[in-house]
C-alpha cells in the first residue's frame, strides 16, 4: 500500500508490462475462488453492496428480464439493502424482503422469482443452512446469491458447496484497513454457465507468441467500452490494489495460518459468550462464527449506555436498538480487549456492578458452528498459498513481482482520459496512520472536501459516495431520474450520448433506467449541434438527459457546449457533465458555467489519488441547486431529506480514506497552483502536439490551431501502406520504457496522448524523441526496408528471452541492438518487458483464470 511500485501502475490494458500484478490478481481471484468453493471470480467489484446489486441484476438478466422479484433475506446488511433499492429502481426489478425461511415461498412470488439474496452469516452473525433455499430457488429457475465472509469460510461449509449460483462479499478483513469505509475490495465469484455475464475485470492465463505462459485481461468484449449499452454492467475502475493487498495477505499467511487466525478469533468469540452469559445476558444467535447479538434486557445500562461505555476504551459494540447491541471480533482483538469487552458487562449487570476481572479463562474448544455447515474440504492448495511464509520470502515474493510491471516509478504513463498525474507522498503518507486508516465507517465527518469540490465545479452540493467514475455517472442520472418524478415527469427516459463518449456512459443510462440516443460527431471531432437539436425536439416530451465530456473525448474544448445545454434544456432534459477531463478545467472554467446540472470527478484521475493498477477509485458527483435534495442518503448515517435517493456506496462517504490524498491535494496547492495545473497540462499538450505534428496525423485542433490538455494521433496511414496497427506502435513503445497512450479510443485508428502537468521537459521530450523514432522504423517497412510481417513494430516488444536466442533461431532484419537499445539513454535506463507479444484470442478460448495447481507446476 504504501509503495508506488504498486500503487502507481495503471489498468492491466498493457499485459507484457504487467505480469506482476496480472499474477497477483490471478492469485485473488483464485483465492476467492477456492474459499467460496465456485467455478469462475473476477478480479475485484467496488464494495459488498454493489457486488451484492450486481449479482441481483445478474439474476435478472439470466431470467432474460422475464422475472421482476428479487427476494432479500432479512439478515442481509443494511447498507447492502440500501444499494439494492436504488439499484433495483433502474432496472424495474421488485425488491421483496422477508424471512427466507418464512417468506419465499410465497404462492404469489413462485413464477416471477428472478433470485435470492442472503447473507453468510448474517446481520447478527446467526449462521444458516441455506441449501433448501437454494434447492427450491433453481426448482422455480432463480438463481442464489449470497453474501459472506472470506474468514469465516475457513470454517463453514462454502456457499459453491450448498448451491450458491453467486457468492460476493468485502475482502477487507485480509489484511486491508477499515479506512473510514473503504477503499476495499469486493469480490463476485459465479458458476460457469454465468461467467460471460459476469461483471467487472478478469485475469486469464494465455501464451505469448513464443507459447510462453502469460496473464492478460480476459473476455474483454463482455466490457462496456465495446458494448456500450447492451453491457452487462459499467465496472470501469475497480479495486485492484486492495485486491493485491488482499491476495498478498493469504499468500502469506496460507491456509493453514487462515485456519489458525479463525480458530482465534471464533475460540475469542465463544469466550467472550460463556462470560457475558454467566452475567446473566442472552446470545440471541446460538450459532455463530465471529458475532454476537446480546439481548441487554435487565442490565442497569441500556444499550446505549453499554456502547458509550464500549466506545470510551476503544472497543466496537454496535448498538441494534435500545434492549440489542451487537459485536464483532476480529483477528487484532486479543486478550486485554476482550476483557474490557466483559468487563463492560460486568459493570451493567442488573443486581450490582460487579468488580472488572484481569484475567478469563478460554472457553473449550467446541465450536458454535454446525457439525452441518462446518468446512471439511480443503481450500488453498496451490503452490502459491504455500510457499512464502517467512517474512523474507514474501518480501522477494512481491518484489518479484513488482519487478515484472511498469509504473509511474519507471517513466510517464501517458493515457489520454485516464490522466496520471504526480501522487505525492505528502499527501499519501497520512492513510496508513491510525487516525485514518483504522476508523470505523460510521461515524460523522467533517465538509471541506465537498465544500471545495463545490467551488471547483460550480456547483451547489456534493456526495463523496460513489467509488468509481462510472458510479458517479450512475449516481448522478439517478438523481436526475428522481428530479424529474418530482416535477411529475417521471416518464421522461430518453439519454442522449455522443458517439464519442466513454463506453461508461450508455452503460451507465442503462443502469439508470434509461433509453440511449446516440448524437453524431462532425468530421472535425465536434459535436454535430444539427443532429442533437434535431433528437433533442424530436424526443422533448421524454428527454431526460444528456450527457456530454469536456473538453470532449477528441482532445479540444468546442465552442458549442454552451449551446448544446441550451438545447437540451430548451426541450426539458438535464445536462450531466462526464468530469473526466476536468483537470483542463480547473480554476479556467467549470461545468457549471458550460451549462450542465450535474458532473462526476474521477478523484483517481484529475484530484491525485493514484490508479492502484486498476483501483481504487473516487466518483464524487457535484450537483446544481435544484438536484441538491435528491443526492443519495445512507440508512445508517442518515444524509439529506426525504426525496434523497437510497445509497449507491455501502459506505456513507465511499472510498473515504484516500479522500485524504485530493483534499490534500487541493489544500497544498490552493486556488492559484490547481489553476496553474490546468495551464500547464494544457500547455504539455500543445507543446507535445507541436513536435509530433510532422511526424504523424494530428486528428483534433480547434480554429485556434490548439488541442486541449489531450492530443489524439491518427494512425490509420500506417495500416493503409504497410499494415502496421495502432498496437504495433504501442508494443514497439514498451521496448522504449514507456507505457503506451490510451489506444483505439475514441477511434479505433488513433492514439490519445496525456502528458498531464506532473511530467518534465525533459521527459516530454524523451517521450516524443522515442514516438518520432518509432515513426522512423515504420518508415522502413513502408519502403520495403523491412517485411510487413516479420519486422520491428510487429515483433515488439523484445523481452530478454528473445534477444538471447541463437543466432539460428534469430531470423529478424534487424539486429538485437536495434530491438532492445534504439536509443542511446536506454543503455543506461531500460525496462525489460518480461514477455512478448501475448495472444488474446488464445487465452479467450481456453478460458482458465485461477492459478497453476501443484499438478500443474510439476509437470512443466
Ligand atoms: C475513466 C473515465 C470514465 C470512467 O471512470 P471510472 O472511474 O474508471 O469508472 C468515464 N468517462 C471518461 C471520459 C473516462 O475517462
Amino acid at each position: 500500500m504504501e509503495s508506488p511500485a504498486w500503487y502507481t501502475p495503471y489498468t492491466p490494458y498493457q499485459p507484457e508490462i504487467a505480469q506482476g500484478r496480472l499474477e497477483s490478481l490471478v492469485n485473488y481471484q483464485t483465492m476467492i475462488m477456492s474459499m467460496t468453493a465456485m467455478d469462475i471470480a473476477n478480479a475485484s467489484l467496488l464494495d459488498e453492496a454493489t457486488a451484492a446489486a450486481e449479482g441481483m441484476v445478474l439474476s435478472y438478466v439470466s431470467s432474460n428480464q422475464k422475472k421482476r422479484s428479487f427476494f432479500v433475506d432479512r439478515g442481509v446488511l443494511p447498507q447492502t439493502l440500501d444499494v439494492l433499492k436504488t439499484r433495483a429502481k433502474g432496472f424495474g426489478i421488485r425488491l421483496v424482503v422477508g424471512d427466507v425461511f418464512a417468506d419465499l415461498k410465497d404462492e404469489s412470488l413462485r413464477a416471477d422469482l428472478c433470485g435470492v439474496l442472503v447473507q453468510y452469516p448474517n446481520v447478527d452473525g446467526s449462521v444458516a443452512d441455506f441449501s433448501s433455499v437454494a434447492e427450491y430457488a433453481h426448482s422455480n429457475g432463480a438463481l442464489v446469491v449470497a453474501a459472506t465472509d472470506l474468514l469465516a469460510l475457513t470454517m463453514l461449509k462454502p456457499p459453491g458447496e450448498w448451491g450458491a449460483d453467486v457468492v460476493v462479499g468485502n475482502s477487507a478483513r485480509f489484511g486491508v484497513p477499515a479506512g473510514y469505509g473503504g477503499p476495499h475490495g469486493a469480490f463476485f465469484a459465479c458458476t460457469e454457465k454465468l461467467k460471460r455475464k459476469m461483471p467487472g475485470r478478469l485475469i486469464g492465463r494465455s501464451r505469448d507468441v513464443e507459447g510462453k505462459p502469460a496473464y492478460r485481461l480476459a473476455l474483454q468484449t463482455r466490457e462496456q467500452h465495446i458494448r456500450r449499452e447492451k453491457a452487462t454492467s459499467n465496472i470501469c475502475t475497480a479495486q485492484a490494489l486492495l485486491a493485491n493487498m488482499a491476495a498478498m495477505y493469504a499468500v502469506y499467511h496460507g491456509p493453514t495460518g487462515l485456519k489458525r487466525i479463525a480458530t482465534k478469533v471464533h475460540l475469542l468469540t465463544n469466550t467472550l459468550k460463556t462470560s457475558v452469559e454467566q452475567l446473566g445476558f442472552k446470545i440471541t444467535n446460538p450459532e455463530f462464527f465471529d458475532t454476537l447479538t446480546i439481548d441487554v434486557t435487565g442490565a442497569v445500562a441500556n444499550a446505549g449506555v453499554l456502547h458509550k461505555a464500549a466506545a470510551a476504551v476503544s472497543v466496537n459494540l454496535r448498538q441494534i436498538d435500545d434492549k440489542h447491541v451487537g459485536v464483532t471480533l476480529d483477528e487484532s482483538v486479543g486478550p486485554v480487549d476482550l476483557l474490557r469487552l466483559i468487563n463492560i458487562f460486568r459493570a451493567a449487570t442488573s443486581t450490582s456492578p460487579l468488580q472488572s476481572i484481569s484475567a478469563v479463562s478460554v472457553s473449550s474448544t467446541s465450536s458454535a458452528i454446525p457439525a452441518t455447515l462446518q468446512r471439511t474440504s480443503e481450500f488453498l492448495p496451490h503452490p502459491v498459498f504455500n510457499s512464502h511464509h517467512s517474512e523474507t520470502e514474501m518480501m522477494r515474493y512481491i518484489y518479484h513481482l513488482q519487478s515484472k510491471d511498469l509504473g509511474l516509478v519507471h517513466s510517464m504513463i501517458p493515457l489520454g482520459s485516464c490522466t496520471m498525474k504526480l501522487n505525492s507522498t505528502s499527501s499519501m503518507v497520512p492513510l496508513t496512520w491510525p487516525e485514518f486508516g483504522a476508523v470505523h465507517p460510521f461515524v460523522p465527518k467533517d465538509q471541506e472536501l465537498e465544500d471545495d469540490l463545490c467551488k471547483i465545479t460550480g456547483f451547489h452540493a456534493c456526495s463523496l459516495q460513489p467509488n468509481s467514475g462510472a458510479a458517479g455517472e450512475y449516481a448522478g442520472l439517478s438523481v436526475i431520474r428522481a428530479y424529474h418524478e418530482s416535477q411529475g415527469e417521471s416518464h421522461r427516459d430518453i439519454c442522449l450520448i455522443p458517439v464519442s463518449a466513454h463506453g461508461t456512459n450508455p452503460a451507465s443510462a442503462v443502469m439508470a433506467g434509461l433509453k440511449v440516443v446516440p448524437v453524431k460527431t462532425l468530421a472535425d471531432g465536434s459535436l454535430d449541434l444539427v443532429d442533437l437539436k434535431a433528437k433533442a425536439e424530436k424526443h422533448k416530451d421524454n428527454l431526460a438527459a444528456f450527457m456530454i465530456t469536456y473538453p470532449s473525448t477528441f482532445g479540444v474544448f468546442e465552442d458549442g457546449v454552451q449551446d448544446a445545454c441550451q438545447i437540451i434544456h430548451d426541450n426539458g432534459g438535464q445536462v450531466y457533465l462526464d468530469g473526466a477531463n476536468l483537470n483542463a478545467q480547473i480554476g479556467l472554467t467549470n461545468p457549471a458555467t458550460c451549462g450542465g446540472d450535474v458532473c462526476h470527478m474521477n478523484l483517481h484521475k484529475t484530484f491525485a489519488i493514484p490508479h492502484g493498477g486498476g483501483g481504487p477509485g473516487v466518483g464524487p458527483i457535484c450537483v446544481a441547486e435544484h438536484l441538491t435534495p435528491f443526492l443519495p442518503t445512507h440508512s445508517i448515517v442518515p444524509v439529506g431529506g426525504d426525496k434523497s435517493i437510497s445509497a449507491v456506496s455501502a459506505a456513507q462517504y465511499g472510498s473515504a480514506s484516500i479522500l485524504l490524498i485530493s483534499w490534500a491535494y487541493i489544500k497544498m496547492l490552493g486556488g492559484d497552483g490547481l489553476a496553474d495545473s490546468s495551464k500547464t497540462a494544457l500547455l504539455n499538450a500543445n507543446y507535445m502536439a507541436h513536435r509530433l505534428k510532422d511526424h504523424y496525423n494530428l486528428r483534433y485542433k480547434n480554429a485556434n490551431g490548439r488541442v486541449a490538455h489531450e492530443l489524439l494521433i491518427d494512425l490509420a496511414e500506417f495500416d493503409k501502406a504497410a499494415g502496421l496497427k495502432v498496437t504495433d506502435f504501442a508494443k514497439r513503445l514498451q521496448d522504449f520504457g514507456f507505457h503506451p497512450p490510451t489506444c483505439s479510443w475514441p477511434i479505433s485508428t488513433c492514439m490519445l496522448i496525456e502528458p498531464t502537468e506532473s511530467e518534465t521537459l525533459e521527459e516530454i521530450d524523451r517521450f516524443c524523441d522515442a514516438m518520432i523514432q518509432i515513426r522512423k522504423e515504420a518508415e522502413e517497412v513502408i519502403q520495403g526496408k523491412q517485411p510487413k510481417e516479420n519486422n520491428i513494430l510487429k515483433n515488439a516488444p523484445h523481452p530478454i528471452s528473445v534477444l538471447t536466442q541463437s543466432d539460428a533461431e534469430w531470423n529478424r532484419p534487424y539486429s538485437r541492438q536495434q530491438a532492445a537499445y534504439p536509443m542511446p539513454w536506454l543503455l543506461e535506463k531500460k525496462f525489460w518487458p518480461t514477455v512478448s507479444r501475448i495472444d488474446d484470442a488464445y487465452g479467450d478460448l481456453n478460458l482458465i483464470c485461477d492459478c497453476p495447481s501443484v499438478e500443474e507446476l510439476a509437470s512443466h
